[in-house]
């Protein structure tokens, strides 16, 4: 398939102020050079620990936040040097979704007018037609005209996400970025809005960068996956490479903390130590090496190179020749 999303070396980096005088004395490395490209049609997963700077792939690529460097394509066209108005008429094709739809939602606005007044806003239709688009979208993600007069309070936390999607799903997006969409949610609620996820990107042929810190979500919905640790990619595979053959140390020890079977593959326990370090003082060489069990001497001094070691199955770590 055709890339739809490109991501060059990119890097967010956020300054920090100290001091009374309020200067820059260091940057928040939240996002670290990192490159990736998702594929016409399918669900590429990202995951890593909270603080890895998944969000902020998701809020740079949309311009919610500014890049620092690199560039980000979408179908060939350089996101952050359009102009206000090319991003603006850009901004339905790439829709976000929160892991808490509840935070923006007025309150006071039926979510029927809710998710037509950006219908209205992008000039995607017209008055008369708004109210049968939101029934329909309503409809295909399993909500129903009974709840379109209704108001946010009304309804539960996986209802919520279903209207958070539906209001994505009008604007006729390509691309949906869900960023934890089902992590406030109950287990078999979760269930229920990963299938849902599952069964529009079949109908719509949507395409999917799905963020989460849990890879048991992302096994059953992403065909393509990739690792984050401090702000840095180590790992990206297909699915069933990265769950049946993850080659870095990171990788292996988030797989070992799921708890589900994965056949040939015998599980010990990893476990790191310590906690994930500071993004503004990211160790040296290897980001990860104060808390690889596997580390050898130059780990500490020299950046592993991000390569493809084999097929479509990228890492970046020394042992991994
Ligand atoms: Fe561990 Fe070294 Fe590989 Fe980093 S490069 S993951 S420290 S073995
Ligand atoms: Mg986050």
């Amino acid at each position: 398939a055709e890339p739809l999303l490109e991501i060059d070396r990119l890097k967010t980096y956020f300054p920090v102020k100290s001091g009374l005088m309020n200067r820059t004395s260091g940057h928040v490395r939240a996002v670290d050079d990192i490159s990736f490209t998702i594929r016409q049609g399918e669900t590429f997963g990202l995951v890593g620990e909270s603080g890895s700077g998944k969000s902020t792939v998701g809020r740079t690529i949309v311009r919610l936040t500014d890049k620092t460097d690199g560039t980000v394509k979408y179908k060939g066209v350089d996101l952050h040097s359009l102009s206000a108005k090319g991003m603006q008429e850009l901004r339905p094709k790439i829709q976000l979704i929160f892991q808490d739809p509840y935070s923006s939602l007025n309150p006071r606005v039926r979510i029927g007018d809710a998710i037509g007044e950006a219908l209205l806003d992008h000039g995607l239709a017209t008055k008369e037609e708004v109210r049968s688009i939101v029934l329909d979208v309503l409809k295909l993600c399993g909500l129903s005209e009974y709840h379109i007069d209704r108001f946010p309070h009304e309804f539960s936390g996986g209802q919520r996400q279903r209207i958070g999607i539906a209001r994505a799903l009008a604007l006729q997006p390509d691309l949906i970025i869900a960023d934890e969409p089902v992590s406030a949610l109950d287990v078999s609620i979760q269930a229920q809005i990963i299938n849902l996820f599952a069964k529009l990107q079949a109908e719509r042929g949507l395409t999917y960068l799905f963020i989460s810190h849990d890879l048991s979500v992302v096994e059953h919905l992403c065909s393509r996956i990739g690792v984050m640790y401090l702000g840095s990619m180590v790992e990206t595979a297909s699915r069933d490479e990265l769950f049946g053959n993850p080659l870095h140390p990171y990788t292996k020890a988030l797989l070992s903390a799921v708890p589900i079977p994965v056949p040939k593959l015998k599980r010990e326990r990893i476990l790191l130590k310590g906690d994930i370090p500071s993004p503004v003082n990211p160790p040296s060489g290897c980001k990860f090496h104060t808390r690889c069990p596997f580390a050898i001497g130059r780990c500490s001094q020299e950046v592993p190179l991000y390569r493809e070691a084999r097929p479509d199955h990228w890492v970046a770590c020394h042992l991994v020749e």
